[in-house]
């Protein structure tokens, strides 16, 4: 073991929710983090709406956020129980019921879903000496005495000791060391969106789907969601009396509706499909449902256009460790999965947990760099094999009861 202290100063490429969970990790630990985010503000792009959060996730987060940031996440989480899930046909005939055990269950701080634009601003809270946006990695480079300096498009540049490569499923850092790495195409084309959940009760949405995660499956073998997302308390107020600096932004309840399509029923290619308006998507969907129970074919009516996009589902297999070196991966950029088991951010911040904790006890000279991140990549190999694989399973579930 190592004595003395070996300050390290580690570099984030992606201010997404792993790189600025392991950021708030490694501030509360005292080690010099720097973030580098391709967009140029916090709200520079459609990062989806509300996120599941599962038990794991859950003790991540607080572990890495200081606590009054904790209890301003847990104030404005959704203040449903989330533990369970119904499946109907699309004749709203119930099929499956299941409930998943969670130890914190009803507990009144208890974080099972949040928004997303919510927790990001959290997640940035306290960073902005640390983060810098409008930085678009190009490249790496490692330099004789270990170290590693990362290239940005506008021609700036940085060096650390560590780079850790929180670029999410496109990643640039990936492309670079490890090409062979791309996340599988599932075939799987998503449409998400907001419908305001005020709206689309006064418009008649059933009781039975107002308050639970309900999954809708399709013998057409199209699939739809609705995750209500009910904020506990207004962001600006909670914020006002526990973080007063972080810019949250009020937003009313909401449904997160998500519709599956394989690629090969859309009757277009790719590149027609990815040009569509959020109109055309809304009425891609309203007319893909046309057939359904009639309370069904009402939810994308309410949907929001301008909030409506669509991404293909990818999945990382196998999940593989990188080398030991001063590179590192995490979150979506080394285990890509589909949202179906509402899994992939909660993998991600709990990457940002282990790793933080080990990049601090190397920087308290506790720690050899190469033993710290292979003792993370063996823990997390594991566990985001098994997030990837369970997140497959029920998208699987879903095609196959769909095709029988
Ligand atoms: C609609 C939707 C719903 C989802 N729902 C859930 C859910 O309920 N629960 C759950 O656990 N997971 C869910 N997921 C998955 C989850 O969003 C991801 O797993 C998670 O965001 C991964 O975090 P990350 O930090 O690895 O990547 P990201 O959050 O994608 O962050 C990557 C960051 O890197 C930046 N970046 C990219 N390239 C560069 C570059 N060249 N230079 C600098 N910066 C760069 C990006 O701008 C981005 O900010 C969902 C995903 C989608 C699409």
């Amino acid at each position: 073991m190592r004595t003395g202290r070996s300050p390290i100063r580690v570099l984030v490429i992606g201010g997404g929710i792993g790189g600025l969970c392991l950021a708030q990790g490694l501030r509360q630990a005292g080690v010099d983090v720097q973030v580098y985010e391709r967009d140029e503000s916090a709200d520079g792009r459609r990062q989806g709406y509300r996120l599941r959060i599962s038990p794991e996730g859950e003790a991540a987060l607080l572990a890495c956020l200081p606590a009054p940031l904790a209890r301003l996440l847990a104030a404005t989480a959704n203040t449903r129980d989330d533990s369970g899930l119904v499946a109907y046909d699309e004749q709203l005939v119930e099929q499956w019921a299941p409930h998943f055990d969670d130890p914190r269950a009803g507990l009144d701080d208890k974080i099972d879903a949040v928004d997303r634009v919510t927790l990001r601003r959290i997640l940035l809270a306290g960073l902005d000496e640390v983060v810098h946006f409008g930085k678009n990695f190009q490249r790496l480079e490692r330099t004789a005495d270990g170290r590693v300096t990362a290239y940005f498009e506008d021609g700036t540049e940085a060096a650390g000791d560590v780079l850790v490569a929180a670029d999410g499923t496109n990643s640039r850092v990936r492309a670079q060391l490890r090409p062979q790495d791309v996340p599988q195409d599932l075939g799987i084309r998503t449409i998400f969106s907001r419908i305001p959940r005020a709206e689309a009760i006064a418009a008649g949405l059933p009781p039975a789907l107002q308050d639970r995660f309900s999954y809708v499956i399709g013998t057409d073998g199209h699939h739809l969601g609705l995750m209500p997302m009910l904020f506990r308390e207004r962001p600006s107020q909670a914020a006002a009396r526990l973080w007063p600096q972080a810019r949250l932004v009020d937003s009313d309840d909401y449904y997160m509706s998500v519709f599956n399509v394989h690629q090969q029923d859309l009757g277009i290619g790719d590149e027609e499909f990815f040009a569509l308006s959020g109109e055309e998507l809304c009425a891609l969907v309203v007319d893909r449902t046309k057939a359904w129970h009639p309370d069904l074919r009402e939810i994308f009516a309410f949907a929001l256009p301008e909030t409506t996009f669509a991404v293909p589902l990818r999945a990382t297999r196998p999940v593989r460790a990188w080398e030991t070196g001063p590179v590192v991966p995490l979150g979506d950029a080394v285990h890509a999965m589909p949202p179906s088991g509402g899994v992939g951010a909660n993998t991600a911040v709990r990457d940002a947990q282990a790793l933080s904790g080990l990049l601090a006890a190397v920087d308290r000279g506790e720690r050899e760099l190469a033993g710290a991140v292979a003792e993370y990549q063996e823990a997390m190999v594991g566990y985001a094999t098994e997030g990837v694989e369970m997140s497959l399973r029920i998208a699987q579930w879903s095609i196959k009861t769909a095709e029988a």
